[in-house]
């Protein structure tokens, strides 16, 4: 049998996971296969810095054109696959011969949640998930003078800030109560509302869309259930990802919100895989299953696929962490817990840096950090090890984040703290 690795998707998980399973030494033929055609990028640049002008999508390239000669991967990009094979471990590929694969690894991530009501052949309407979607939308964004941002998540939000910085009018329609309603506390939440309504940005939130309005093929407006309409000339869909599992779910690959894998990344057919934003996976940290659309797990669950295909697996679990850019605030968070019924201010929001830590029956399940970069790692220390700590103790500046998180896990009984790393 052959020993070759055919990676489907390109993106950065696959990009990721070929430069490790070289890097743990496997030296058996790497196929890296992808639908877009260019090689593999970061997109977090696409809707900060490149919206913005001041990167270009090329400069996120995960590596530089020489990479793929010097490691020996086959990059075959512009292609998609189009039907795994599990019993014959055979791929096939659109307009090109099938591959025969040893070990396959699934990084097809997601695509966008479209509007059903809306074409999107409509000029003014875009998603963002690609660099060329990007591309698309700053080159609307130059003529535009009232943009609707429809979905308040991080990427939303993002968008709304890169228009700001160019003058343009906008408003951002959010179905749920609050902003960052999958991921954030509405009380961490309403702090980042704070921060746009601050920046000019008009928020509609509770307020489902329901229609796009057009004349001659271009956006005029959009409609709310509310029977109000917000005139626009560019509409900016970012009502999150659905994962790209067809192809496993046609192989008979188990799904459940995602390519369902192990802790080692396998799923239960043999010397088949999944990484990135398509796996669920089982995170031991946080005692549940959870699939993550993140730079950090995109990166560090393709490498634990590389390494159990090396012959060198560990089980994989990270307290999640992600950030984002908006305006001139770096906000960062760990964790995303399922349930928190208290939040703690640390430091003072007037002066745009402090942190909020959220609590779960005394216990801290998350943290969100405001240009506060330097207490991400005290508050992960805090999260990991389920520290309970008062809240008047959390919300002390005067000590730091970190000595507190050490004092605490210096009180947990041994015997604890190794049955919580595990
Ligand atoms: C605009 C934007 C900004 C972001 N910003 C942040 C941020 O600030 N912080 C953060 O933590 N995360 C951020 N993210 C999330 C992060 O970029 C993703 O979690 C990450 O890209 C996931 O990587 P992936 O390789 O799993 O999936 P993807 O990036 O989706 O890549 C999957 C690839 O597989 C290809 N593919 C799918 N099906 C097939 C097929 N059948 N055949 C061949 N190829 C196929 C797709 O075309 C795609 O290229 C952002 C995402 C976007 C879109």
């Amino acid at each position: 049998m052959t020993r070759d690795v055919v990676i489907i998707g390109a993106g950065q998980a696959g990009g990721r996971a070929a430069e490790a399973l070289r890097k743990v030494g496997f030296d058996a033929p790497v196929f890296l296969v992808g639908e877009e055609d260019r090689p593999p990028y970061e997109r977090p640049p696409l809707s900060k810095s490149v919206l913005t002008g001041k990167s270009d999508a090329g400069a996120a390239a995960l590596f530089g054109p020489e990479f793929y000669d010097e490691n020996r991967i086959e990059l075959v990009i512009g292609t998609r696959v189009t039907r795994i094979d599990p019993a014959a471990r055979k791929v096939e590929l659109a307009g090109r011969a099938a591959l025969s694969y040893g070990h396959l690894l699934i990084c097809t991530g997601g695509r966008v949640r479209e509007l059903d009501f809306a074409d999107r052949r409509l000029s003014g309407l875009h998603y963002l998930r690609t660099a060329a979607d990007a591309e698309a939308l700053r080159d609307s964004m130059a003529r535009a003078g009232r943009m609707v941002v429809v979905g308040g998540g991080f990427l939303g939000l993002e968008v709304a800030a890169s228009a700001r910085a160019f003058g343009i009018e906008v408003t951002v329609i959010e179905g749920a109560p609050h902003l960052l309603d999958r991921v954030l506390p509405p009380a961490i939440a309403e702090r980042i509302a704070a921060l746009h309504v601050r920046q000019g940005v008009t928020l509609r939130l509770g307020c489902p869309v329901v229609g796009i309005r057009a004349e001659g093929g271009a956006v005029t407006s959009v409609e709310t259930a509310d029977g109000r309409s917000v005139p626009a000339d560019v509409v900016v869909v970012a009502a999150g990802i659905v994962p790209n599992v067809e192809l496993a779910a046609d192989a008979g690959l188990q799904i459940g919100n995602g390519v369902v894998v192990d802790e080692f990344c396998r799923t239960a057919a043999p010397g088949i895989l999944a990484a990135g934003d398509v796996a669920n996976h089982p995170n031991a940290l946080l005692g549940r299953r959870l699939r993550l659309e993140s730079w950090q797990n995109a990166q560090n669950q393709a490498i634990a696929a590389a390494k159990t295909i090396g012959g060198q697996g560990a089980p994989y679990a990270e307290i999640p962490w992600f950030w984002s850019d908006q305006y001139d605030m770096n906000i960062q968070v760990v964790s995303v817990p399922p349930a928190t019924d208290a939040t703690v201010l640390r430091g003072d929001p007037e002066s745009g840096h402090f942190t909020c830590l959220s609590l779960f029956e005394g216990a801290v399940v998350g943290a969100t950090a405001f240009n506060m970069g330097k207490e991400v790692r005290a508050a992960r220390m805090l999260i990991e090890h389920r520290l309970h700590v008062a809240p008047a103790e959390l919300a002390d500046t005067s000590v730091r984040l970190r000595d507190i998180a050490e004092k605490h896990l210096a009180a947990v009984p041994a015997d604890r703290a190794s049955e919580m790393i595990r």
